[in-house]
């Protein structure tokens, strides 16, 4: 039960370099327990195929299968990639490679999700896209998400990736923390959490314009009425505020996602942590932060905070 994603937007860097970086960080979750691993990564250098490889058992068992799939070494001259992973600790579904994760809307793996935690409702999303003709793969839980997604989608194409996750959320009840990608959405990343943990590591060439990042709200943040309502069309989606990056316009940034800190420690000491319901967005080498509804707590932002914390060795 652990996730690490990296979002790479300072230097090229090949495929092998990326599932390196991947399997370094799931390595580092290893000691939360888990029974089977698998990753995300971009299959081609524009970010419009992915690929999936998944495996019961250890991280080095994962390993050992993603280093003999060969044809490992492209991606030289282009700079952006995202690779999501995960370690799953196995609560709907026998731990198997099908029930590993990352799970798919389709055979084209369009949307990729990782999830910690369980989607209390899942069973009733699941009967609703059954209904809409989706065809389930694994026994999870986590799978509802990958298959909503996509039929958000493919219902209201204008929508962004963060306001499709925004919807998606809205749909969800259970604990979770949820990092996606997707082809339709090449070099862009949306992670999201409610009561699991989800942190966002930034490492940068240069010192950071900032050390806070203001939280943005939603205009309308209205959900459409998926799951009880059959026809969504009329519906108005919600329009973001404008986009702010508070890091500065270059893109010498890259960007982690993971459920604990160790796993970061040793590419940057510069994290967030993000709260429950913040919907984080990495697209064209910028991070928002969105949230749908403004508490009456609610602070205007989230800090940076500089970590002191040792590298661990790994054994
Ligand atoms: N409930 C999900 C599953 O059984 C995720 C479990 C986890 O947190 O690893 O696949």
């Amino acid at each position: 039960c652990g996730i690490f994603a990296y979002l790479n937007y300072l230097e090229p860097r090949t495929k092998r370099e990326i599932l390196e970086c991947l399997i370094k960080g799931l390595q580092r979750l290893e000691y939360r327990g888990y029974d089977s691993a698998g990753v995300a990564i971009d299959d081609d250098a524009e970010g419009k195929k992915t690929s999936i490889i998944r495996k019961i058992g250890k991280v080095k068992m994962l390993e050992d299968k993603i280093w003999s799939l060969g044809n490992l070494d492209f991606y030289e001259s282009f700079n952006t990639h995202v690779g999501i992973a995960h370690t799953r600790w196995a609560t709907h579904g026998a731990p198997s490679d099908l029930n590993s994760h990352p799970h798919r809307s389709d055979e084209t793996n369009e949307f990729v999700v990782v999830h910690n935690g369980i989607i209390t409702n899942y069973s009733d999303i699941k009967q609703f896209l059954l209904k809409k003709g989706y065809k389930f793969e694994s026994e999870t839980d986590t799978e509802v998400i990958a298959k909503l997604i996509k039929h958000i989608h493919d219902d209201h194409p204008h929508l962004s990736f963060r306001e499709l996750v925004e919807q998606v959320i809205q749909q969800l009840e259970g604990a979770f923390a949820l990092v996606l990608k997707s082809t339709k959405y090449p070099g862009q990343c949306v992670a999201t959490r409610r009561g699991s943990p989800l942190l966002v590591g930034i490492k940068s060439k240069t010192t950071l314009a900032s050390d806070f990042i203001p939280v943005l709200f939603s205009k309308d943040h209205r959900s459409f009425p998926i799951l009880n309502i059959p026809n969504n069309s009329g519906m108005k989606h919600s329009e973001s505020t404008t986009e702010f990056c508070p890091l500065g316009e270059n893109k010498e940034v890259e960007y982690y996602f993971a459920s604990d800190a160790s796993a970061v420690i040793e590419h940057t000491n510069r994290v967030i942590f993000l709260e429950d319901n913040d919907v984080a967005a990495v697209s064209d080498g910028r991070l928002t932060i969105h949230r749908l509804k403004r508490a009456i707590d609610d602070t205007t932002g989230r800090e940076i905070i500089t970590l002191k914390m040792e590298i661990q060795q790994i054994m």
